[in-house]
């Protein structure tokens, strides 16, 4: 065919999908690119003007594009590969058919290195995200395909690499993006230089058995025909055998021959109405026998890329099982090209100006389901709605940053050390300021020194990246303290003051450990260290210490009633007589002075009405009572400049508690029998008894610890006195202290 034959095959294909297009138009792109290519051949010795044409044709005729489509096809290299600029060709056809141009270009010039797994996903993103617009894509991927179709020119290194890329970056590609013949095409073709033999072994296996699987085939399609024209169903039916590299996967994944592939054979019924998708499925399943649990409902629930369908599996003659899709002609056709189909309805429609470039993308994947989904929608909107950015090292590793991202964050990605010693950075080769806005593709380098003071203060702004940010804050932490340790005080005592709280009130010894605690910092400094690297705010500090602040007031509340309430006796005394009162006992205590204080009883000498007592004002605990010769309260104490305000008057009422738990110490020559006789003392006495505890001493004593409880203190000398009158007992005494 010459290169004429194959334009008017180019338009004859156009004019069959799209009558209306611009062929003047076309014709001049194809004049142009003609000529800027004249002199240049392909490896295979043909004049290069065959490529864009193929590529053009494989555009129109698995895509359906557009007039544009085709032109920036046609001229997919000219940029690239001769001396014609964006510029004439934004002016001699449009702006819009040369940025489609110069985004196939770009991603022309992206050198893929066989990566680890994440790589390859990175650079798939980055190769749809710098697709800013869907079609560039699908333009390259249509290069890609022809250059698989005639990779045999090229040398064997050549045939790998771009075999390896086009497995790991295009099938993928044009997968997600649903477009399954060309996703097929380009696996085969790879397949055929990455594994020759297997890939021969596939071929030729199924061509011997081609005869056998020919009959099979055609009687099957014979009777699904004829079952369906019996009742009046229109459609189409036609079978495949799985392409090669689907066999060689199963094969291989599964260690499988050809014969045990389940679904080698599969059947496709093409009809006009959803109804009659459910209509043919109940018609196979009454001419063959069904597989239990290999039919799939893809109508009902699509799958991620948009694709649907009713899959069943079948037993057909001779016990060999097929695969039957039934679908309508809609979803086969967006079965067969993906995004491109709905590009093409999208066209048609000329859908409303507010609906943005890739709203239907969006809304076509959100409706899908599944953790698969969810994975597209997400990357895809990642990809096409740019919240991220990739751009590469030197060395041709994709970095993956967050939109907006500087060099600085760039920097702090490869490494800390990188981003604390930077001093400059380059963007494809040109310096650049550090709050550069990094692009997709771009090549990223950072000049280091020795001699780098370390981030800026303001880094912390320009920084996109958490990443970045927490290390720089790092940075501040450990190398800084100084500075920090300033800055931070500043900002706490600012906000201190903001909130009307003294300082003093902060660094007061009986305050200061706990409100640190409250903020779980060691010292001031600490915290005035984290402020100043931005750990903590200065808010924050404060606004817990102020809680803090407020609950020891509190606690101290009664402490302070207390003892305002005593001076203010004092006071008051030499003016007047006090004036009767009502006396009001705290569980059988009056405090002098006090009505409705606190009491508690001290644990050291339990008191009872009747013994003497002094009263003792605790830290915010009330007036704890102790026995007038309990070691606890002895005079000394009572004395001591620094407690004796706290020591007060207190008296037995005349209402005390019906009785008062106190603690007894028995002291005897031990012999048999002891305890007995203490148990009856208790006993004939009526004695409340709260617990007994004896121990034996090395010397052949023993000692009884009593907790009992008593009404007053004579009820207890007369079980005291009770107790010395049991034989052996040497002593009875209250402890105390
Ligand atoms: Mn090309």
């Amino acid at each position: 065919m010459t290169v004429h034959e194959q334009y008017e095959l180019l338009e004859k294909t156009i004019r069959g999908y799209n009558p209306s297009a611009d062929f003047a138009q076309i014709r001049a792109a194809f004049a142009f690119a003609e000529k800027a290519h004249d002199g240049q051949t392909r490896k295979s010795g043909e004049p290069y003007i065959i490529h864009p044409l193929a590529v053009a044709q494989i555009v129109a005729e698995e895509l359906k594009l557009d007039s544009e489509s085709i032109e920036a096809a046609l001229l997919h290299d000219v940029i690239e590969d001769t001396p014609a600029s964006h510029a004439d060709i934004s002016k001699l056809f449009s702006p819009t058919i040369a940025s489609l141009v110069e985004g196939v270009s770009k991603l022309t010039r992206i050198q893929y290195a066989t990566k680890e797994d994440e790589q390859m996903e990175n650079l798939r993103k980055m190769l749809i995200a710098m697709s800013k617009d869907i079609r560039v894509i699908l333009i390259k991927v249509a290069d890609r395909l022809h250059n698989m179709r005639t990779m045999e020119y090229q040398s064997p290194a050549k045939q790998k690499q771009k075999s390896l890329e086009t497995m790991e970056i295009y099938a993928p590609i044009s997968h997600r993006l649903g477009m399954q013949r060309i996703k097929w095409e380009l696996e085969d073709l790879s397949l055929k230089y990455l594994d020759p033999i297997g890939y021969q072994e596939i071929v030729s296996n199924l061509d011997s058995k081609r005869q056998e699987y020919d009959f099979f085939m055609r009687r099957t399609q014979e009777q699904i025909d004829e079952r369906l024209d019996q009742l009046d169903i229109p459609h189409i039916v036609y079978g495949r055998i799985k392409h090669p590299y689907s066999i060689y996967r199963k094969m291989f994944n599964q260690n499988k021959s050809l014969d045990e592939i389940f679904d080698l054979f599969a059947f496709r019924v093409i009809v006009d109405t959803v109804g009659d998708c459910y209509n043919v499925l109940g018609v196979i399943h009454d001419i063959f026998k069904p597989i239990l649990g290999r039919f799939k409902d893809y109508i009902g629930t699509p799958k991620p890329n948009g694709y649907q369908s009713l899959h069943t599996t079948v037993m057909g003659g001779d016990g060999i099982p097929f695969e039957v899709q039934i679908r309508t002609r809609e979803m086969h056709e967006i079965a067969e090209y993906g995004v491109a189909a709905h590009w093409k309805y999208k066209q048609g429609g000329q859908g409303s100006g507010s609906e943005g470039r890739y709203e239907w993308v969006r809304r076509l994947l959100e409706n899908q389901e599944g953790a698969d989904a969810e994975d597209f929608i997400h990357s895809l909107k990642v990809d096409m709605f740019s919240d991220e950015v990739f751009v590469f090292t030197p060395n041709g590793d994709v970095q993956n940053l967050p939109a907006g991202a500087t060099p600085i964050d760039f920097a702090y990605a490869i490494h800390s050390a990188v981003g604390n010693r930077m001093v400059g950075a380059k963007v494809n080769g040109r310096i650049v300021p550090f709050e550069h806005v990094l692009k997709n593709g771009d090549i990223v380098e950072i000049m280091t020194s020795k001699n780098a003071k370390g981030p800026g203060r303001d880094w912390m702004k320009i920084a996109r990246s958490s990443e970045a940010r927490s290390k720089i804050r790092q940075w501040f932490k450990k190398e800084k303290r100084d500075e920090n340790i300033v800055n931070g005080r500043s900002a706490f005592e600012a906000e201190l003051k903001h909130c009307g709280i003294p300082m003093k009130d902060v660094t007061a010894p009986e305050n200061l450990p706990g409100l640190l605690k409250k903020i779980s910092y060691g010292t001031l400094d600490e915290l005035y260290a984290a402020i100043g690297y931005g750990g903590f705010t200065a808010q924050k500090a404060v606004s817990r210490m102020q809680s803090e602040l407020q609950r020891i007031a509190k606690q101290h509340q009664v402490e302070k009633q207390v003892l305002e309430a005593v001076e203010a006796k004092i006071e008051e005394a030499p003016k007047a007589p006090p004036a009767p009162k009502a006396v009001k006992s705290e569980q059988g205590i009056i405090v002098e002075g006090l009505d409705n204080c606190l009491v508690k009883f001290s644990k050291c000498c339990t008191p009872v009405p009747g013994d003497e007592i002094v009263g003792f004002i605790t830290r915010g605990y009330g007036v704890s009572v102790h026995r007038a010769d309990c070691p606890n309260a002895s005079l000394e104490r009572r004395t001591a400049p620094d407690q004796a305000d706290r020591w007060i008057k207190v008296s037995w009422g005349s209402d005390t508690n019906e009785s008062y738990p106190t603690t007894l110490e028995v002291v005897c020559k031990d012999r048999q029998g002891l305890l007995l006789d203490i148990s009856a003392a208790l006993s004939t006495t009526n004695t409340f008894v709260l617990g007994i505890n004896s121990r034996s001493t090395e010397d052949d004593f023993a000692i009884f610890r009593l907790e009992v409880r008593m009404r007053d203190s004579q009820q207890l000398s007369t079980l005291m006195n009770r107790l010395h009158q049991i034989s052996g007992v040497l002593k009875v005494v209250r402890p105390a202290g």
